[in-house]
This record gives C-alpha cells, structure tokens and sequence, in this order.
C-alpha cells in the first residue's frame, strides 16, 4: 500500500509538506511553511510562544501533531512527548522559504536531503542574515540523476530551471509505481533544458501520479510572459536611455539569474554593478559548485560591493571586504559615480537612496513579481520611496514559474495516471485541461497505485 498525504500547499501557493508512505519508507517531499503561515492569529509583534516549543501551533491547529517528527526542544513544553524518529528522510526540492522553513521544527536524526548548491545558498544566507536559522541537521547532498535509497525506497532528484540555483523535481520509485513530483519549476528560463530533463525522465518512467504545482494555473495570470533575456534587452534600454543619472534594480536575493542579467545589463551599457554585501557573499559561495555559472566577484573588475557602513561590521562582511580591496564602495562613491553605476537595491536597502541623493528621473527596475495584493505594505513604501526621489520605475520580471499552458504541455508529455495539483489557488482548474485529476485533501491520506 502506498500512500500520499499533504500537510501543506492544499489550495494554497507554498507551503509543501508531502508525505510519501511506502512499506518501510515515509518520506517528507519539502517541509515548508506558506509566506502568510500562521498570520489568522499573529501578526507583526504578537508571535507565537517558542519558550514553549510548538505549543502555541498545536492548540491553533498551525502544525500537524504527528509524532517522531519534530525535535525534542520543540516538544518539551508542547504536551507532545519526543520520540525517536518515525520518517525516512526529507527531500528538499530548492531553497525558498515556502519549501524549507519548517526544518528548523525538524528532529535533528532525521536525515535531510538537498542539492549541493542548495546546501551552499542556505550556509550563506545562515551567516549573512541574522534569525535566519534552520538549526542543525543530518544534511545530505545530492546532484541531478544520483538516485537516493530512504528506507528501500529510490528517490530520484533530477534538475529544474526555478528562480533559484539548485532546484529539482524527484521522482520517487515505490513498489506501486513512480511518483513525480516537480517543486517549483519553469519553462522560459535560461535553463530551460534542465526541466525538460525532468519531463522526460517523469515520462520514461511511466508514473502512477504527478504531483505539480500551479502558481501561475490561474484564471487571470498577473505575470508577463517575460523571459530573461527579454528583461536584460529591456533593462539595457532603460539604463541606456538614463544618461547622467543612476540605474537601481531591485530583485529576489537568490535569484543568481537575475543577479547575472543586471551584471551583464551594466556591462551593455559601460556601467559597473554594485551589489550588496548579502548577495556578493552568496556568489561568492556559489562559485565553489562548479555546476552553478556566477558572476566572480572577487576577480571582475566590473563589480562593486556596497558597503552600508554598520556601526559593528560582522565577521563575515569584514572577510568579505578584505578581499576585494578598493572594489568596496560606500554611498558616497555611488553618489559621485551615479551615472556610471548600476545598483542592487532592495527593499532593506531604501534608505541608502537618502545618502546616494540620486539625481531627479533616475531608472528604478523593479525586476519581481508584480505587486498582487494592492494594499501590500512593502509594495506601498517601496512606490513612497521611488515618489519621494523622483525615480522612473520600470517592471520587468521573468517568473520562477510555469504559465497555464506551459503546466498543460507538461502534463500532456509525462501523461502520468494520475495528477495531483498543489501549490495553487485554484487546483479546480487543472480539469480543464488535464485529465483523471485527483484533488489533495489536507491531512487525509490517499492511497495511490
Ligand atoms: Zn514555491
């Protein structure tokens, strides 16, 4: 008997959490939180008891009790007793937050596996960002095709082209057949043939169930189809046509694609790039997996690190800083240089705008998902700032996701038995074009084979 049960990413975009039972093996297939988790009770200041472990989330009904699966700390104070560990194994398809966060709740002993550059972002962005902390884990790492055994059981991770390095769909081989499932995946990106290497090892496989997601399975799609080549020819534009004033992009932190398009946007138009600190430790880190192509900070001479001048610098910046020499630059060069710079700004970083005093129409990209919710707040004070300094602000984005049809072709070419929609608003949709869909109960498990 083989089972699927789904704790997360029921009718709703992140959050997954897919639990594969088959003989021996149970396996997690993501562990991640939804963007808005928990928001029904808590809501900026007011956050959940953690001095009392998962407490707070058991009574709320937030996280399943589910026994053998979190970390004695978690449990001490929750009325739920530690175990030993009851799972296999969990798989991480890619870093984002909505697939990952929930391993901090995680039992230590049990084994999490994760693409080599995927372990790399997340060292990164442990030292880089404080409170980000998944804790310590048994972290394994895997490359495309490397099959994995969890508890007699194969899980094949195959590579994905996402807005994030390092991303993979699995196919899980049970005794009733594969399943494949494809985390966050694209089609237009410019590693489109990794996700269409995924596609074909799901068809040859023949697999009883598809499990896929479908941000963009949407009855008005907000996203543009851009692809990224189509936001670097964009963007060289618009740099192009801010002759004497700055260039400002602003986009996803991991994004290393994106990162990638802005330093050569600049280098079209004889600008350098300036990036932040976060994100030049990332490359940084980055360039150990050879797999992975980054922009080399520390050897082009056309890329600047911006220095925000903290009272107490960390470890990690100073270290960062001392290699790169006199490529380290604070507002006041960028102010000087203004029209000879394009700069990474997000949305922490506004403020610099205060010292940098851009000069009146200066380009400001804003080059991720168009804001969808109007009475977003960061969306509002990122438009205050962009009114307050008279900047020209374009859109341009390519989305980490597939498009309605694209999803559509998909399931056409892996012709799996059946088809399970998650990470979606609407998984209704999916039977418009897509037969023997089977809809995902949360918490209810679903037999399959
Ligand atoms: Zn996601």
């Amino acid at each position: 008997m083989t089972n699927l049960t789904f704790y997360g990413g029921v009718g709703q975009i992140g959050g997954n959490k897919v639990l594969v039972e088959d003989r021996d093996a149970r396996i997690w297939l993501d562990m991640g939180a939804t963007f808005d988790f928990g928001s029904e009770y808590f809501v900026e200041y007011l956050m959940p008891r953690e001095r009392f472990g998962l407490r707070d989330y058991f009574a709320l009904g937030l996280l399943p009790k589910l026994p053998g699966l979190y970390g004695a700390e978690w449990l001490d104070r929750a009325g739920l007793p530690h175990e030993s560990p009851r799972f296999s194994a969990a798989f991480i398809s890619h870093i984002h937050f909505d697939h990952t966060n929930h391993l901090r709740f995680l039992d230590p002993a049990i084994p999490v596996h994760l693409g080599v550059g995927t372990k790399i972002i997340l060292d990164s962005w442990e030292i880089t960002t404080r409170g980000m902390d998944l804790l310590a884990h048994d972290y394994r790492t895997f490359r495309t095709g490397a099959s994995v055994d969890a508890d007699g059981v194969e899980v094949e991770p195959i590579h994905v082209d996402h807005s994030a390095p390092a991303a993979y769909g699995f196919l899980v081989h049970t005794s009733a057949g594969t399943i494949a499932y494809t985390g966050d995946l694209r089609q237009h990106g410019p590693h489109s043939e990794m996700t269409k290497d995924f596609i074909d090892a799901a068809k040859t496989n023949e697999p009883i169930a598809l499990i896929t997601e479908g941000t963009r399975v949407t009855p008005a799609d907000p996203r543009a189809n851009f692809t990224e080549a189509l936001v670097k020819s964009k963007s060289i534009e618009t740099a192009g046509r801010a002759k004497g004033k700055a260039v400002f992009a602003t986009f996803y932190p991991r994004d290393v694609d994106r990162m990638r398009t802005f330093v050569e946007v600049a280098k079209a138009v004889d600008r350098q790039f300036v990036v932040q600190a976060r994100a030049a430790h990332l490359l940084v880190s980055l360039s150990q997996d050879t797999r992975i192509q980054v922009p080399d900070v520390l050897r082009d001479p056309d890329l600047l690190v911006y220095d925000r001048r903290f009272h107490r610098q960390e470890t990690w910046e100073k270290n960062l800083f001392a290699q790169l020499g006199d490529r380290v630059v604070t507002s006041d060069y960028v102010r000087e240089h203004q029209d000879e710079l394009v700069v990474q700004l997000d949305f922490t970083t506004m403020p610099e705008l205060i010292d940098i005093q851009p000069v009146p129409g200066s380009a400001f990209i804003h080059s991720k998902s168009e804001p969808i919710e109007e009475n977003d707040e960061v969306e509002k004070a990122v438009a205050n700032w962009v009114r307050f300094f008279k900047l020209r602000r374009s859109q341009y984005h390519a989305s980490g996701h597939m498009s309605e049809r694209e999803i559509a072709d998909m399931i056409r070419a892996i012709a799996p038995k059946a088809v399970i929609p998650i990470h979606t608003e609407y998984p209704e949709r999916f039977t418009q074009f897509a037969s023997h869909v089977v809809q995902p109960v949360l918490a209810s498990p679903m037999p399959v084979g």
